[in-house]
């Protein structure tokens, strides 16, 4: 009996030891800590940063001084190729028949600059379908067309505004309209950066317009002539350099062994990129605060990665995977929060069911926060897509839509939209999984081939994602992904 209930204390306390870190370091992520003045430097002092503007160098060099100054082992900057440049300067429009009002406009990511103003019949183009484009025959030459949007109320209708886009770029770009108008898919005036072609330059002027100012366009046009002046000026350049921030918590045993928790750091500028992505980038960097406050070092490297360059189509995290292409083997998963500060209740597997176990049994020590309700979806469109393409195990945070999508990329995207309180149980979630990660003896899961990767895709319809989006002939000609 006494040899029993001595084996029961050691294995207590042998429990409350392996326990001991995760739980000092989800307990100061509660606690006070610079979480939310970071985001406020970042939102307020930096501001919208996207990729290639001063803003953005500004937010890369901020965040290495930030990571320094936690106590990271090492931190540097990562160059990484980008092949266009896009950078909005200006955007105007106004009604000048049959009345005369301004209209507000933002310029549509990749697209391109009028080349002065230009004035044109603008011209109802329904939802903007093959049907519509034929209805309207010759009408659409030369014109300022208008296309009509549902309001955007879940992620489901978010990702359909991006779908519809590319058959649409087809049908103008065929039509030789002027220029393109997608009327907001948010009322109350909201304007947002909505990227009109996915995979390169649109050769083509296109913008959101305000929800109220479409609606008054289109029942103008139902009974008058509509003619519209646009001048939309847009900086443009071929290939540029940006840089990823990566800092290392080293590991005591394997240090060559990495788990890897990232966010991207560039954001659109109409607003100040504080939910996408500013709050989960400020979380990873006090993150790694709180791994060196504890002197927390697991048995492998816990690595801090801020990508660039995601809105412009996750370059950053490509540009990552391709540069540590040879030792991706010893990437042991790859944690990936993009999705704003709404309540984290889980993890995207991204088709791999076999990270639910190891993810449930890391957070058990935080079993009051409920954040085990696991979706098996693949996600294409962050930064842990590259990882999956290449069969590294990786995770995406689920985090509630809500304050995240009503102000997705919008002039509303700021500071005081981000939930602190929430975001601070992201993190003590983020902590505790990569503590976990990082100290178990045994990976949570192996890195995938090729063969197993192509299934996994298959199995979770990803293959006709990408298809749709145009990434599948990059993975198809091994410009993507595990080779074998
Ligand atoms: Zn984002």
């Amino acid at each position: 009996m006494l040899k029993l209930a001595t084996a029961g204390l050691l294995l207590s306390t042998l429990c409350s030891l392996a326990q001991e870190v995760p739980l000092r370091l989800a307990a100061r992520a509660l606690g006070a800590t610079p979480l939310e003045s970071d985001l406020r430097e970042l939102c307020d002092g930096i501001g919208g940063r996207p990729t290639g503007s001063p803003a953005s160098e500004r937010a890369i060099n901020w965040a290495a001084q930030k990571f320094r100054e936690a106590g990271a082992d090492t931190v540097r900057t990562e160059s990484v190729d980008l092949p266009y440049l896009w950078l909005p300067v200006s955007a105007e429009a106004s009604a000048t028949a049959p009345e005369r009002f301004s209209v507000r406009i933002a310029a549509s990511p990749f697209t391109e600059s009028t080349q002065g103003p230009i004035e044109a019949e603008l011209v109802d183009a329904g939802k903007g379908t093959a049907v519509d484009f034929e209805k309207l025959g010759a009408r659409a030459k030369g014109a300022i067309i208008l296309v009509r949007s549902d309001e955007m109320k879940t992620l489901d209708d978010l990702f359909a505004e991006y779908l519809r886009n590319i058959p649409l770029y087809e049908s103008a770009r065929k039509a030789q309209v002027a220029a393109v108008l997608l009327e907001s898919t948010r009322p109350r005036g909201l304007l947002y950066r909505h990227p009109f072609g996915m995979t390169s330059n649109v050769p083509m002027p296109a913008a959101i317009v305000s929800r109220e100012h479409a609606e008054r366009l289109l029942r103008l046009a139902s009974q008058a002539t509509v003619r519209l002046r646009l001048n939309i000026r847009n900086r443009t350049g071929g290939r540029f350099q940006s840089r990823n921030v990566i800092a290392d918590i080293r590991g005591r045993e394997k240090p060559e062994e990495i788990v890897l928790i990232g966010a991207h750091l560039d954001s659109w500028d109409l607003g100040t990129g504080s939910e996408d992505n500013g709050v989960n980038a400020v979380m990873v960097i006090d993150a790694l605060r709180g791994f060196a406050a504890a002197h927390a070092r697991p048995r492998r490297t816990v690595r801090f990665v801020l990508f660039t360059g995601e809105e412009y189509g996750m370059f950053g995290s490509e540009g990552y995977v391709n540069s540590h292409h040879a030792e991706l083997d010893d990437h042991v998963a790859a944690v990936v929060f993009d999705s704003g500060s709404g309540r984290l209740s889980g993890f995207f597997l991204n088709g791999r069911d076999e990270l639910r176990k190891p993810v449930n049994d890391a957070l058990s020590v935080l079993a009051g926060f409920n954040a085990n309700q696991h979706l098996p979806d693949g996600i294409d469109g962050t930064d842990n897509f590259d990882f999956a393409l290449s069969g590294v195990p990786n995770l995406v945070g689920n985090q509630d839509p809500a304050p995240y999508l009503p102000d997705y990329h919008a002039e509303s995207d700021t500071f005081e939209r981000s939930n602190i309180r929430e975001e601070k149980i992201t993190e003590a979630v983020a902590s505790t999984l990569l503590w976990s990660f990082a100290e178990n003896p045994d990976r949570p899961a192996l890195r995938q081939n090729r063969q197993q990767v192509e299934k996994l895709l298959k199995d979770t319809k990803l293959d006709e994602q990408m298809k749709a989006l145009g990434q599948w002939e990059d993975f198809v000609n091994g410009k993507r992904g595990v080779s074998k």
